[in-house]
């Protein structure tokens, strides 16, 4: 029965997608399609169109199903630090697994918006056009910046679903996948329940079915004490290292627990890199007709992805002008969800999970004892278990560190036109870029666009480089709070580090500047430097044109964008590329 309730003992309920009258199919990502391996052809077919509404199951009727239905996630979450009980998907229903034959990867897929579950608490189960415009694009585009997250396939618009909320607001349904939609949260519950049995079902589930088997997770640590400097995993497989006796300082529990840590180091390095906020939270309170209040939290470790996908769309923001306090949830006022605390905030959450895991981690290699499977750990056993759990969650935080810092720097070096970072860049080269985009107020995303068409031979003198710092000044010019002659001095400084660093690092008898070498790291760099993201003012604009204006090509057009984001121009004339903050011209172009 669908009625929302507490659901124990499982962490999941079947459930039916509601049926949509007349849904209008808004866009699909061809990159998703190929992904899961759906030709562009059966896209075109009503089939598809009534599957990623909720009403048929990929030509199946839900009348007709036996034996399993589409389920609803049971998970619960820390929100705001606070336990904050029972989640549980409210608005999102999963349809199947399906294995691409080419690639064989395999994805959940899940329509978000189609209707209430036993999670949906006092909400209503449906999604607005608004926000699942915003999450159809990001997701699309955070996956063509190689940024670990959940897909997007579709965007369907329901025309008879008038959602309430700070407005009545067109509904909408988003068909997304995964290679899966376990979180944090999904332990959490069942901590906070005692439910010592299904916290081991879980863990055995991701180990062998997510991750496809123990041997995947990483490899003892030599030396617990020092952890190796990972490298990050492969999606879908993690490099298979030694596979040594389960000893007392690491059973296979605690390398699951290392595999979960290091994959999320790995993504929120991602954000860090390309100045993506993920907003982690909304805590807002809307009030609906006859003065009810309905309070909307969102995101914490509910949205920390055991798969170490970035999940859960919400207030996410790309960063524009560089500033690591921002925040895009304006209710954040402790700025707890800003920028640059993401990586704490996400090791909070995965202490967490240490945690739910602890008890079978500081068991060490008892994990499989009959008697503890049954009972748990004894009195006398407790404060061993405890100390050495704790000391395993903390030799996993320097784990996390290791990983997140040796990723950033691989993507920051990446991003730089560098082959290997030295140490001595974070402070050198890194942190004083950082510092000069805060105190000049530059854009992040550009910064690093622009440095990558620039030639080396053409900022060679102190003369030339002060000429060309005017390049990523927006076109208004430097802020008034700093004189611009002061600017370029800043960022010729910068220019000349720099220009010297991509010379040392070519190696010897570089510094007269081939010009083969200097064009093969510009289109190294734009690679790896978009020139689009979808930042909150594009999404706006697109967001009114198809609510307001009844456009529908902007968003194929954007998904495009997207799904390239790379490219120096898309069509020539309908996008330059350029796209500045609030540059009327550029909005003139959509
Ligand atoms: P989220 O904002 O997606 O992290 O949601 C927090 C919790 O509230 C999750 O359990 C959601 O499934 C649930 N939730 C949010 N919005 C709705 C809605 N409109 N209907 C039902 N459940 C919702
Ligand atoms: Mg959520
Ligand atoms: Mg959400």
């Amino acid at each position: 029965q669908i009625r929302p309730r507490q659901v124990r003992g499982a962490l999941f309920t079947w459930v039916r997608p509601e049926e949509q009258k007349d849904p209008e199919l808004l866009s699909v990502s061809p990159a998703a399609l190929r992904d899961i391996g759906i030709s562009p052809e059966e896209a075109k077919t009503e089939d598809f169109r009534q599957f990623v509404a909720g009403n048929r199951l990929y030509g199946w009727d839900y009348d007709k199903l036996e034996g399993g239905y589409p389920w609803a996630q049971c998970y619960g979450g820390f929100q705001f630090g606070q336990w904050a009980g029972q989640l549980g998907d409210g608005r999102a229903i999963s349809l199947f697994e399906s294995t691409n034959p080419s690639t064989g990867r395999r994805y959940e897929l899940q329509l978000k918006g189609a209707g209430m579950t036993p999670y949906s608490r006092f909400a209503d189960g449906k999604a607005v056009l608004r926000s699942s415009i915003r999450e159809y694009v990001v997701s699309e585009a955070l996956n063509a910046l190689g940024v670990p997250t959940t897909r997007a396939l579709s965007l369907t618009l329901l025309p008879h679903s008038k959602v309430i909320r700070e407005r009545i607001e067109p509904g909408a349904i988003v068909l997304r996948f995964a290679e899966s939609w376990l979180r944090l949260g999904s332990f959490d519950i069942l901590r906070a329940r005692g439910d010592r049995d299904l916290i081991r079902k879980l863990s055995t589930y991701i180990a062998e079915d997510v991750f496809g088997g123990w041997e995947f997770l990483p490899g003892r640590l030599e030396n617990p004490d020092k952890p190796a400097q990972s490298s990050p995993p492969k999606r879908g497989v993690s490099a298979a290292e030694t596979e040594g006796p389960e000893d007392a300082a690491e059973n296979r529990f605690t390398r699951l627990y290392r595999e979960i840590v290091r994959r999320n180091a790995i993504t929120v390095a991602n954000w860090q890199a390309y100045g993506f906020m993920n907003g982690v939270l909304v805590y807002r309170t809307t009030t609906l007709p006859l003065g009810f209040i309905s309070l909307t939290r969102e995101q914490n470790t509910d949205n920390t992805s055991v798969f170490g996908l970035s999940i859960d769309y919400g207030p996410f923001a790309f960063m524009d002008n560089f500033d690591p306090a921002y925040t895009p949830n304006h209710d954040d006022m402790m700025l707890r969800y800003s920028y640059k605390n993401q990586p704490t905030i996400i090791w909070w959450n995965l202490v967490r999970l240490g945690e739910a895991l602890g008890e079978m981690m500081g068991i060490g290699p008892g994990v499989d004892d009959p008697t503890y499977v049954a009972d748990g750990i004894k009195e006398d056993q407790e404060k061993d278990v405890i100390a050495r759990a704790e000391k395993l969650i903390t030799q996993a935080g320097e784990e996390y560190k290791a990983t997140f810092l040796a990723e950033y720097k691989r993507l920051m070096a990446a991003r730089l036109g560098l082959l290997k970072a030295k140490d001595s860049d974070f402070d050198e080269l890194f942190s004083e870029a950082l510092d000069t985009l805060e105190t000049q107020e530059l854009d992040f995303s550009h910064f690093f666009r622009r440095l990558s068409s620039l030639e080396l031979a053409e900022i060679a003198t102190p003369e030339a480089r002060k000429d060309k710092a005017s390049i990523f000044f927006h076109h208004e010019g430097p802020p008034k709070t700093i004189k611009e002659g002061e600017a370029r001095e800043q960022l010729a400084a910068w220019l000349e580090k720099w220009r010297a660093r991509v010379i040392e690092d070519w190696g010897e008898g570089a510094d007269n500047l081939p010009d083969d070498r200097d064009a093969a790291r510009i289109n190294a760099m734009k690679r790896v430097n978009p020139n689009f993201v979808p930042r909150g003012w594009i999404l706006d604009e697109i967001i009114r044109r198809v609510e307001r204006e009844g456009e529908r090509d902007v968003l194929d057009r954007v998904m495009h964008m997207s799904l390239h984001p790379f490219e120096d121009e898309w069509d020539g004339k309908t996008f330059n590329g350029v796209q500045y903050k609030g540059d009327a011209e550029e909005e003139k172009r959509w």
